[in-house]
């Protein structure tokens, strides 16, 4: 059976659970092999053997960390020329999404991103994936080279699958370029305790209607009820109520999360651009002629300041 390789994305050998969700997705086309990068690399084996990894390849090297993504693209390219994959999967961050077109171009294949699905084909891995801001779903397929494809996190199910993950050393030789951008300093994000926000299952966001910086409180609580990530709107990010980061839409972040609860928003396409693959979809909104409910599961006409904090009280109770 044709192997597959998965860029693992890991903290210190803790990988990260859209990893994991690509091993599911790459046993569908093949034997997983993980390639695990950086300080920390051998201690992600256990994990990814869990999920599936017939084989681990790890490479420890200063480079990884010290530079932006050259010494990573040098390293799944050695992958490659090592393995002969059937397909290179990346997780769609947007780390990866340029770790994986700097790889398709040095290996002259072509690439898929931001896939929501994943399946065999006669002639290729085929992956779904949702355009023009989520009006459409393509399935698509490489036809020149390996076919290297950046998943979108919560697009699979993490499934323990028990296999080998024989780990092996990578022989990685880096190139001139590897060393050409150095990272001099990291300032440590301020943590919310929250889930990050295109990786959590489920997430509540805030619009125009939350009117104001002081009544995203009332997001955050109901995000906690539910062990939830906050997102944003661009008119609550633009307002100053919300940073920045927490933006959801076309000039945002893109989330696929099991759940998405929209308080406020009216569903300009912008913002339908980035949640449109949420597996169930739910609005809290007041007019009843606003265009997110067209696309929602569970609409609810309301007023937010009554009808959110009454879900997260509801939810709370039902938590005991
Ligand atoms: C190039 C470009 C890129 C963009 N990128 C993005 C993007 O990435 N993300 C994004 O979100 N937008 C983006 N936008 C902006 C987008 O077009 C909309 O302007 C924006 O999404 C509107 O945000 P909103 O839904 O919060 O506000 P509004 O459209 O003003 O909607 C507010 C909604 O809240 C409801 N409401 C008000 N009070 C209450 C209440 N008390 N209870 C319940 N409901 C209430 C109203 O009925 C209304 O439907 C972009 C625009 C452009 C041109």
């Amino acid at each position: 059976m044709a192997e597959v390789l998965v860029y693992v994305d890991h903290v210190d050998g803790a990988v990260r659970k859209p990893t994991l969700e690509l091993l599911t997705l790459a046993r569908r086309i093949g034997e997983p092999v993980a390639v695990a990068l950086g300080a920390g690399a051998a201690d992600t084996a256990a994990a990814l053997a869990e999920h599936g990894a017939v084989k681990v390849l790890t490479h420890e090297a200063t480079e990884y960390t010290d530079y932006l993504v050259v010494p990573k693209v040098d390293a799944l390219t050695a992958a490659v020329e090592a393995v002969s994959p059937a397909a290179v999967l990346v997780p769609s961050s947007a780390e990866g999404k340029e770790i994986a077109a700097r790889l398709a171009l040095r290996i002259g294949s072509g690439i898929i991103t931001d896939a929501v699905d994943l399946e065999a084909g006669d002639e290729g891995p085929v992956a779904t994936q949702s355009v023009f801001a989520a009006s459409f779903s393509t399935r698509t397929r490489v036809i020149k080279g390996t076919p290297v494809i950046t998943v979108k996190p919560n697009s699979a199910a993490v499934e323990a699958a028990p296999a080998s993950g024989e780990v092996s050393e990578l022989a990685v030789s880096f190139g001139a370029l590897a060393t050409g951008t150095k990272v001099t300093a990291r300032t440590p994000r301020e943590a919310t305790g929250r889930p990050e926000l295109t990786e959590a299952a489920i997430v509540v966001s805030g619009g125009r209607g939350v009117n104001g910086a002081e009544n995203f409180a009332l997001i955050e609580a109901l995000a906690d009820s539910l062990g939830a990530a906050v997102g944003a709107s661009r008119a609550a990010v633009d307002a100053g109520w919300y940073p920045h980061t927490n933006q959801v839409g076309q000039t945002g972040k893109s989330v696929s999360p099991q759940l998405y609860i929209a308080s406020g928003i009216s569903g300009a396409i912008q913002h339908r651009a980035g949640m449109q693959t949420s597996k169930t979809i739910v609005a809290i909104n007041k007019d009843a002629e606003a265009p997110i409910f067209d696309l929602v599961d569970y609409g609810i006409v309301g007023d937010l300041f009554d009808v959110v904090p009454a879900l997260t009280e509801e939810i709370n109770t039902r938590k005991g």
